[in-house]
């Protein structure tokens, strides 16, 4: 309390009020992570090693197993749209950016690498039509013709152009 010495008892009173009620309005923040892992379905993880029961036919509930077999939850967003759709993308070796949300699991991907033979790659979505790139599969917007995953190796020079 050194540092109160010469502060009136009120004053003191009223910074103690003031600190204490600001807590309660504060909105606890997410935290940014940089995980490494592969997209599992975390129904059939929870299945495989505690006996939960699993019906052969479910909806997946995908998530992120770490390197550390920390679980998470993926949020569907238009950037994690490919993991949920593209079975491909589940026999990758991952770097993912993400937010995690206070006292959940939650993860939202905000950006996504491959590791592939040691070496970081980009993961995306192409159109060699129109040279047009997606984050998820589908049709090309331009052509309509179906877009073809891609794995790049991370800042080479390739003959496909990147914008
Ligand atoms: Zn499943
Ligand atoms: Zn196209």
């Amino acid at each position: 309390m050194r540092n109160f010495r010469g502060f009136s008892p009120l004053f003191i009173a009223l910074i103690l009020f003031m600190s204490g009620a600001r807590p309660s309005t504060e909105v606890p923040k997410p935290e940014e992570v940089k995980l490494r892992g592969n997209i599992v379905c975390l129904a059939e993880e929870m299945h495989t090693h505690y006996n939960v029961e699993l019906f052969k036919s479910h909806d997946h509930i995908y998530g992120v197993k770490t390197e550390e077999s920390k679980y998470y939850t993926l949020l569907r967003t238009s950037l994690a749209e490919a993991f949920f759709v593209d079975e491909q993308l589940h026999e990758k070796n991952l770097i993912l950016n993400g937010r995690v949300f206070p006292n959940t699991q939650l993860l939202e991907i905000t950006r996504f690498l491959s590791i592939k033979d040691g070496v970081v790659h980009e993961l995306y979505y192409y159109c060699d039509t129109c040279y047009i790139r997606f984050v998820a599969p589908g049709n090309c917007d331009c052509c309509q013709a179906p877009v073809v995953l891609i794995e790049k190796p991370l800042n080479v020079d390739s003959t496909i152009p990147s914008p």
